[in-house]
């Protein structure tokens, strides 16, 4: 079971997720992932980017108000025999976290790796809360990070990759003698560490894919997401009002949906769930016993319709490399994605002209210009590729469903859709998969997009 941060964002919710935790642990084995309390990983990064400047005042406000924060609560859920311990602990953490703060402003400099090491105390904050939580409610617990549970990534901090097998099998080994003695795991989700002990994080989000790997390495029965809304959606009902929850949806779509649904879900944290088949449920913590949205193996129906869901993820860019030269001339993608690849920018959409005097890449927004460098170094002068561009204005639409495979006709009712509502496309993909169409229009089109779609094939009256 994974707790997002809005469903840990008080005291009330705090004790909310230890009963849930409580009302299925008699009869199943379960570990908890907690995520950071509410915003507290947003407020971490506006401090780092204080400290960097070296507006030390401002940095420390915050800090003193996300420190405070969690003791409130903590006093607040802890069970009297228990909160000296917990305080204790917290204080611990957060003067830490106070020197670590203290230590980038001095130097001015964020390198990934502090970045990283600051961003952890969110949920090594929020872990031993829950815990304790949990144990005041009767549950016997114990807090661990991502690194006592044996999560090892690469060194790509901000966004480090698992190594799965050492994962697998130091997991295995650190919960196995944890439930011998009826223990619940309470693991901090978002981080982990690199096997010589620096501690890295998994991307945003990236609670979700801590579940999931858990429940891969332990042959999990089913993960369980609590979140805010009631399951996956056909589109983001802050953008689209009568947003309609979907029942079930399959691993494909899943995967399409949360790769482009940014927030919903970490992009990569289907791969482990899909790769061991192991369903995936979408809940409510505040509506624990609806049913929410299954995430499974099965192809699932949808009442007909060809499309099941529309989602935009923000803060990309785009980055264009053209030349006369490149018609004809092989070579140059594989140089594109070689030197994206050798300088960690990930490539989220491609679209390349039948003309082939153009290649087009979007990637995250903070990539575009270390994208574009790259690029240029690899690229230019060669006779091939005369320009490079980068763009920041953009968002990607991706419309999504099982049933688009050979149905025709669905891209002209998506482009007829977006081209009523007044929005320019600038640029189109479409996966083999026929999962989904993916097209890029500027941030500022983006909503305007997702309900014109939404509406053109009437989403909002899904029954299924
Ligand atoms: P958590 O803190 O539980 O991890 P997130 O904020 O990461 O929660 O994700 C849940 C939010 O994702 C919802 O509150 C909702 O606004 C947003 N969201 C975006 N797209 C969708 C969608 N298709 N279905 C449901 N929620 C969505
Ligand atoms: N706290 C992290 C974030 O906000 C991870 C997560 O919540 O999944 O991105
Ligand atoms: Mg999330």
């Amino acid at each position: 079971m994974k707790f997002g941060g809005t469903s840990l964002a008080n005291a009330a919710r705090m004790k909310n997720a230890a009963r849930i935790i409580q009302r299925y642990s008699p009869q199943n084995k379960i570990v908890v992932v907690a995520s950071a309390i509410g915003e507290t990983t947003d407020q971490l990064i506006e401090i780092s980017e204080l400290a960097k400047k070296g507006d030390l005042q401002r940095a420390r406000k915050l800090l003193s108000k996300i420190q405070a924060f969690h003791l409130k609560i903590a006093r607040s859920v802890a069970s009297k025999g228990e909160t000296r311990e917990l305080v204790s602990r917290l204080e611990q953490l957060n003067s830490e976290l106070g020197r670590t703060v203290e230590g980038i402003a001095h130097l001015r400099e964020l390198t990934p790796r502090s970045r990283d090491y600051l961003l952890s105390f969110g949920e090594r904050l929020s872990a031993p809360i829950l815990a304790a939580t949990a144990s005041a409610v009767g549950l016997k617990t114990r807090a661990l990070t991502g690194a006592e549970v044996g999560i090892a990534t690469d060194d790509n901090f901000g966004e480090a990759t698992p190594l799965m097998e050492i994962s697998y099998h130091q997991v295995q080994e650190r919960l196995d003698p944890l439930w011998t003695r009826r223990t619940i795991p309470v693991v901090t989700g978002f981080i982990a560490a690199t096997i010589d002990g620096s501690i890295t994080t998994l991307g945003r989000g990236g609670s979700d894919y801590t579940a999931t790997l858990l429940a891969a390495a332990l042959g999990a029965d089913e993960i369980w997401i609590w979140t805010d809304v009631n399951g996956l959606m056909t589109a983001d009902p802050r953008i689209v009002k009568d947003a309609k929850v979907l029942q079930s949806v399959s691993f494909g779509e899943a995967l399409e949906l949360s790769y482009f649904g940014a927030k919903m879900m970490h992009p990569r944290a289907l791969q482990p769930a899909a790769q061991k088949r192991t369903p995936v449920r979408i809940k409510n913590s505040s509506k624990p016993t609806r049913d929410g949205t299954l995430v499974s193996v099965k192809e699932s129906p949808n009442g007909g319709r060809v499309v099941k869901a529309v989602s935009i993820i923000r803060d990309v860019g785009i980055v264009t490399v053209g030349g006369t030269g490149m018609m004809g001339a092989p070579g140059v993608a594989a140089k594109v994605f070689q030197s994206f690849g050798s300088n960690n920018v990930n490539v989220m959409m491609i679209s390349q002209g039948s003309s082939e005097a153009t290649i087009s890449c979007v990637v995250a927004r903070k990539d575009v210009d270390r994208g574009v460098r790259a690029l240029q170094l690899a690229l230019l002068g060669q006779g091939q590729v005369d320009k490079i561009l980068g763009e920041k204005d953009a968002c990607i639409i991706a419309v999504v469903g099982s049933g688009m495979k050979g149905t025709p006709g669905v891209a002209a009712r998506v482009f007829g859709a977006v081209a009523k509502g007044g929005v320019n496309v600038r640029m189109v993909a479409q996966g083999s998969s026929e999962y989904n169409i993916s097209l890029v229009v500027s941030e500022k089109d983006g909503p305007r997009a997702v309900k014109a779609i939404h509406e053109e094939f009437q989403l909002g009256k899904t029954s299924s």
